[in-house]
C-alpha cells in the first residue's frame, strides 16, 4: 500500500508582496505604513501593495494614492522596482524547490507546490509549512502563508 495515497498540494502565497520586499530593504519603515505606488509625484497613481500597517488605515489595493494619502498622510510611498520584485519571486522558488522538484508559479507572489513525495524526507504538511515560512522570513523578510 503506497504511504501516501492523497496528493498533498500547497499555495504559497505572500503577504502583501511589493510592500513586504520594500519593509525589507527599508528597515527604517518598519514601523511605518508603507504603500508601493505607481508614481508618488502624482496623486492620482494606484496603490499596487499595502504593508499590514496601512491596510489598518483603511488603505486598498487599486486605490488612488490621493485616497489613501487622506487616510493616512503621512504613509511612506515608495515606487515600485519590479526587477527587485521578480529577483526575490525567483528566490523564493529556489526555497520551494529545496522541498519538492514539483514547482509551479502561479503569479509574482503565489506558487503551488505538491508535497506529497516530501513527507517522508521533511516530515508532515505542518513541518514542512513551518520550516518554508521561516526560510523565506529569514531569507527574504517576507511573510508566506500556506495553505493547503
Ligand atoms: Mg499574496
Amino acid at each position: 500500500m503506497p504511504r501516501q495515497d492523497r496528493r498533498v498540494i500547497m499555495l504559497a502565497d505572500c503577504q502583501s508582496f511589493y510592500a513586504s520586499v520594500e519593509k525589507s530593504a527599508h528597515p527604517e519603515y518598519k514601523d511605518r505604513p508603507l504603500v508601493v505606488a505607481g508614481d508618488p509625484a502624482r496623486r492620482s497613481g494606484i496603490i499596487l501593495a499595502a504593508c499590514p500597517l496601512a491596510k489598518s488605515y483603511g488603505i486598498t489595493t487599486a486605490e488612488r494614492l490621493g485616497e489613501a494619502l487622506a487616510k493616512c498622510p503621512d504613509v511612506v510611498v515608495v515606487r515600485p522596482r519590479m526587477a527587485e520584485y521578480i529577483r526575490v519571486s525567483l528566490h523564493i522558488t529556489r526555497i520551494l524547490q529545496s522541498y519538492t522538484d514539483l514547482v509551479e508559479p502561479y503569479s509574482i507572489d503565489e506558487q503551488f507546490l505538491d508535497v506529497t513525495g516530501s513527507l517522508d524526507l521533511f516530515g508532515s504538511p505542518e513541518t514542512i509549512a513551518r520550516s518554508i515560512q521561516s526560510r523565506v522570513m529569514d531569507e527574504t523578510g517576507v511573510y508566506i502563508r500556506i495553505n493547503q
